[in-house]
């Protein structure tokens, strides 16, 4: 296998490693503990990453890069990836996106929790640890730590200060531990209202960092939650929910995105005062920060793509333009080519922007060796050999059919064999619309009066002319049929042909729905500086045709992809494909890098 090129976080997995900064197991006795043994987890993992998707949305591409990144690493270094589903936020959450986000690390080619393709072990979820997350704040309180706040949220944003600016301290702020535990339990006992205090950290109102300014880590919320219903009012705040479930599942490298840069002095504040309580032991969890993907033409934000849905810019979370991981999915993407990019970009700690073409170079990648080739025309005329008739007389006449093949993929150059495709040629054929001119330009090779040309895997035709309707289009192309020169017989090499195009056998073809897809958006970066997103949508994105496919198609099972000769990828709908009776193909990625034009 091929060396995977270093970046700073293996560097600093690999010198934990080596200095042993995790060989020991830390909190036994500990929720977390627990829930590691419940799940059947290995002890030995040398090191513990975790993906923490909030069930609020479909991942993205961005996701798939995270997905990748933390999942890979604990695969790398003998370590386990938990899949942990942050759901601290008692409103937002869906089953839905719960069972699509493990669907979407299931085709990614993962497995969590170290569970090694067994799927059974539930995922984590946040919402486990709440009564460990009470029982920290009132360490914090009773050490003098922590304060419940009653300004209104006015009074604490205008009290927290700004760069360069001091906060001032709030007047709650000098409270007793005894006062604020009292108060901070008749929070939690529904004593207040929605709104009227929170609980706060007592850091630094002066810091640099403004993160550091007495952040809210509880708010009091009435609301339902789907894993602990009605047993809390009170909700822990992300900032101070997090590095709590890391420290509990004995996460090692808390790996995130460069966001959350400003948030790594409170983390580590937080491990800090809960190991000097005794409520976690050292060595506890560390951030680290990498860049989010940005990948141009793309929108990545789950509350965006969320507005294209329900706005009904798109078909649904998985139409083939979404850069959800579903969408890539419908499109034709593979779980290869997302772990080849992946690979590809790298992780680095400053932000830039991906090339679109860089994705669709790793789908290519991914199905040139491996996609089967068929022959589609998707802008059908219908070509019609007039002498045919007369060549196989002895054979039928007009209703002959030859029996053609073709390699399912290119010959190998050590020349084994290659399994073969099955067609007739006949009297009628489909070809391209462009594949006639009447009068070529310059260069031009295919068919034109008095041009000979190959009917790839048949024989050398040449061109007589075109009928046309009265309106001037060209209504059938006329040529005939040169005997003796089939592909494959001595006599093929005797007519030279100018060019060998495509076609599909008017008695064996089958119409199919075809789905041309393009760019969603036409401005490169959509959404930056604030600009309005749906502006730039790109009104020709989709557009579907009916074209002639050879059986090989329309035998397609759903999710299979192609290559189209000369036409790129293509995928049988998983949604909407039935196999033999009703064939529908996305374009998954063109032949050639067509975004730079
Ligand atoms: P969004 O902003 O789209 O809602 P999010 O970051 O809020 O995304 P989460 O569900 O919290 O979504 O994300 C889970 C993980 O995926 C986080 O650890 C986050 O860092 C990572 N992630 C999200 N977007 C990207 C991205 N564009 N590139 C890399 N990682 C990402
Ligand atoms: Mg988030
Ligand atoms: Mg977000």
């Amino acid at each position: 296998e091929a060396v995977k090129p270093s970046n700073f976080l293996r560097q600093i997995i690999e010198s934990d490693l080596e200095k042993g900064t995790y060989a020991q197991r830390r909190w036994a006795g500990t929720p977390g503990d627990a829930a590691h043994h419940a799940k059947g987890e290995p002890d030995t993992a040398k090191i513990r990453t975790r993906f923490p998707p909030e069930p609020n949305g479909y991942l993205h591409v961005g996701h798939a890069k995270s997905i990748c990144l933390n999942f890979g690493l604990a695969r790398d270094y003998g370590g386990v990836c938990h899949l942990r589903f942050d759901d601290t936020n008692p409103e937002k959450e869906d089953l839905e996106y719960v069972n699509s986000i493990v669907d979407a690390i299931k085709w990614l080619g993962f497995d969590w929790n170290g569970s090694q393709g067994d799927y059974s072990a539930a995922p984590y979820q946040a919402s486990d640890y709440f009564d460990f997350m009470y029982r920290a704040a009132e360490y914090l309180v009773e050490a003098g730590h922590a304060y419940v706040d009653e300004q209104t949220a006015e009074q604490m944003r205008a009290n927290r200060g700004d760069f360069g600016k001091p906060g001032i301290d709030s007047p709650f702020r000098s409270r007793t531990p005894a006062e604020n535990l009292a108060h901070f339990r008749e929070m939690r006992d529904g004593k207040h209202e929605d709104g009227s205090m929170v609980l706060r950290a007592k850091i630094d109102m002066a810091s640099p960092n403004i993160n550091m300014r007495d952040p809210a880590i509880y708010r009091i919320r009435r609301a339902t939650h789907h894993n602990t219903g009605d047993t809390w009012c009170i909700y822990p705040m992300y900032t101070f929910a997090h590095p709590i479930e890391d420290a509990l599942e004995q996460i090692t490298h808390s790996i995130c995105t460069l966001e959350f840069e400003d948030q790594r002095p409170f983390y580590d504040w937080l491990m800090d005062r809960l190991c000097e309580g005794g409520l976690l032991a050292n060595p506890a969890p560390k951030q680290y920060e990498f860049a989010r993907l940005n990948l141009t033409y793309v929108i990545t934000s789950k509350r965006k793509l969320a507005q294209l849905v329900y706005d009904h810019k798109v078909s649904g979370w998985d139409d083939p333009r979404m850069p959800t991981i579903v969408g890539l999915r419908r499109r034709g993407y593979t779980p290869a080519a997302l772990q080849l990019f992946a690979e590809r970009i790298g992780v680095t700690k400053s932000d830039s922007w991906i090339d679109y073409s860089t994705l669709e170079g790793c789908l290519r990648e991914d199905l040139e060796t491996v996609a089967h080739r068929g022959f589609a025309v998707l802008n059908p005329v219908k070509l019609v050999l007039t002498n045919w008739g007369e060549v196989f007389a002895a054979q039928g006449g007009d209703a002959y059919l030859e029996p053609c093949t073709q390699p399912v993929l290119p010959h190998p150059a050590d020349g084994a064999p290659v399994a073969e495709r099955h067609f007739t040629l006949g009297k009628e054929v489909w070809i391209e619309r462009e594949d006639y001119e009447e009068t070529p330009p310059k260069g031009y090779k295919r068919l034109y009066p008095g041009n000979k040309v190959r009917l790839k895997g048949g024989f050398v035709i040449e061109c007589t002319g075109a009928n046309r309707d009265a309106t001037g289009n060209v209504t059938e192309v006329l040529a005939t049929v040169i005997p003796d020169t089939k592909s494959g017989t001595p006599g093929s090499a005797t007519v030279k042909a100018s060019a060998a195009i495509s076609w599909v056998g008017v008695a064996n073809g089958v119409s199919a729905e075809v789905r041309m897809y393009d760019r969603l958006f036409l401005d490169a970066q959509p959404d930056a500086g604030g600009k309005d997103f749906i502006e730039s949508l790109n009104p020709n994105s989709l557009k579907v045709v009916t074209a002639i496919v050879e059986p090989s198609l329309a035998n397609a099972v759903p999710d299979q992809k192609f290559q189209f000769e000369r036409h790129g990828y293509f995928v049988a709908d998983r949604v909407d494909h039935v196999q033999g009776t009703k064939p529908v193909f996305n374009l998954a990625v063109g032949l050639k890098d067509s975004w730079g034009k």
